[in-house]
């Protein structure tokens, strides 16, 4: 049950700014004001330190309750979710799954002490000329956190989503900023938490949803001085102003932002030729996948000009040409998908049908074709078209393909279709391309990204505003958590851990 409130200190509060939902009949959503913004943040300061000292097994309990609790939620979450979207069914309750699935493997992380990284120098009272000091190393939590929904993981990437999940694994309360294109879900989600909360006897502070648009919150979260650490998933043009403030703060803060990225797929020789039309038509259902509104979706294509090129590129446009218009998440990304594919046609050949979505909200795939030359010197290409817009780039030689490797921004991750034949040529790329990549794949495609202990989901600027960090994984957690030394400690100050 709705209320479109926002959640505070353990209440549902409204306030004097409300906003009718675009989707939902009937609900207005309260606007978080700034005192609100204060109240939350002294409240995830004063959680801290109670639940930062509760044990390991006891955050573990508290974080597969909240999977508990969403699961009994199941599908009223997920008939929300599909108004508010336009998502299907079948991707929400998956979604659904992958955030559960996360919030368990979140527990399970921190129910073995592995992740603390625990390093101990035992004393050494006679060495000389000095004697050496006990020192014990661990990790603590950094303090209380914002996260930021994203709009294209109602579920995954948004109240109860990885962030969250690693966050409150790590032992750092969380406020959680909603994005207006799901804030019944968050709503949702949020009372799941709650839930968890009361049942759990976690302070009130440790989980806050404020919901709101137009800047105002988000800027002022992460410039509070009780804030350690933020994490967002969007925009590049947003994700960098945010990133700016958290660095132009009188006590400087991370930002791990997950920002902009093409995912380009390197089609080698020996591949081209054996298997350009399946590699053409996969590429075009990855593209397709969601509308195209994925992180990891492959927009940039690169193979040798020739037959097999156009053989590739036809089975990839038929392909797209068939796919059904679909329903974009918002308005405003629905308007700057089109924006995008306008951007492209004034520098590419367009090679779809050109036919648009008849449908508000809605929009079909674009496909476009250029020479590497017209690529290497139009910037505007390199950037990410939120959506299913996908750029064939037509190299001349295996060395101008390499020359586009080397131009490319970061990115979370680039593949090769490959062949064992084309190994001397990847061999030649690798150095390259791992410069500029978190993941590099052969062969497959990079949607779908695995939620396990080796995946890396964030790249150089402007894939993530932090290349050393994950956002997916359990590698997540680190970005959480700071290293803090214990010199000469007696046993009886020392946590059992230690
Ligand atoms: P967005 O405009 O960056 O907004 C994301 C969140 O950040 C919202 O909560 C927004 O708050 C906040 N925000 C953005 N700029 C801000 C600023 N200057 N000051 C304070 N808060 C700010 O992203 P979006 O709404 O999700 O989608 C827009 C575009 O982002 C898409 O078209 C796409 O290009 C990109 N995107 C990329 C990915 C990816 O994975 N690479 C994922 C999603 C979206 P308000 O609601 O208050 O504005």
């Amino acid at each position: 049950m709705l209320h479109g409130k926002n959640l505070i200190n353990g209440q549902w509060v409204g306030s004097e700014d409300t906003t009718a939902s675009v989707d939902l009949a009937n609900i207005s959503f309260a606007q978080a004001n700034l005192n609100q913004v204060e109240e939350a943040c002294q409240a995830a300061r004063a959680a801290f330190r109670t639940y930062s000292q509760k044990s390991r097994s006891e955050r573990a309990v508290f974080i597969n309750k909240i999977a508990d609790e969403i699961d009994l939620l199941g599908d009223e979450i997920t008939d929300i979710g599909i108004r508010e979207t336009g998502l299907p069914e079948v991707r929400l309750i998956g979604e659904r799954g992958r955030t559960t699935g996360q919030l368990r493997m979140f527990a399970s992380v921190i129910a073995k002490k592995d992740y603390l990284d625990i390093r101990i120098d035992e004393a050494l009272p006679e060495r000389q000329p000095l004697p050496r000091p006990d020192i014990r190393l661990t990790h603590r939590g950094l303090g209380p956190v914002v996260v930021f929904g994203a709009s294209n993981f109602p579920l995954a990437f948004s109240a109860a989503g990885g962030d969250t999940a690693s966050a409150l694994a790590a032992g750092c309360p969380v406020i959680v900023k909603g994005h207006s294109a799901h804030a019944g879900t968050a709503e949702l989600v949020g009372q799941a938490i709650a839930n968890a909360i009361q049942a759990c006897n976690m302070p009130n502070g440790t989980f806050q949803l404020l919901q709101g648009s137009g800047r105002k919150i988000g800027s002022a979260l992460v410039q509070h001085p009780e804030i350690t650490a933020v994490g967002f998933t969007g925009s590049t043009a947003g994700g960098r102003i945010l990133y700016d403030m958290c660095h132009s703060r009188p006590n400087p803060i991370p930002f791990y932002g997950e920002l902009g990225s093409v995912n380009p797929v390197f089609c080698l020789p020996h591949a081209l030729t054996k298997r350009a039309q399946t590699i053409g038509k996969d590429w075009a259902a990855s593209l397709l996948m969601g509308a195209g509104q994925f992180c990891t979706n492959p927009g940039v294509l690169l193979a040798l000009k020739g037959e097999c090129f156009t053989a590739l590129q036809d089975a990839a446009v038929k392909a797209l040409n068939a796919g059904a218009e679909q329903k974009m998440l918002t308005d405003s990304i629905h308007t700057a998908y089109h924006d995008g594919i306008s951007k492209f046609a004034r520098s590419a050949q367009e090679i779809t049908d050109g036919q648009r979505a008849q449908n508000p909200r809605h929009s079909r795939a674009a496909g476009f074709r250029v020479d590497a030359s017209t690529w290497l010197n139009t910037p505007s290409l390199h950037e990410e078209v939120f959506g299913a817009a996908g750029i064939f780039v037509e190299c001349d030689s295996e060395q101008q393909m390499m020359q586009v490797a080397q131009e490319l921004q970061g990115q979370l991750t680039i593949t090769l279709q490959m062949e064992e034949s084309d190994t001397d040529l990847a061999k030649a790329l690798l150095p390259i391309i791992e410069e500029k990549a978190g993941r590099i794949l052969c062969n497959g495609f990079p949607t779908g990204v695995e939620v396990s202990s080796a995946m890396m989901h964030g790249g150089p600027y402007p894939a993530s505003t932090d290349s050393r960090s994950t956002s997916v994984g359990t590698l997540a957690i680190a970005r959480w958590l700071r290293p803090l030394a214990f010199q000469n400690f007696p046993a009886s100050l020392l946590d059992a851990d230690l």
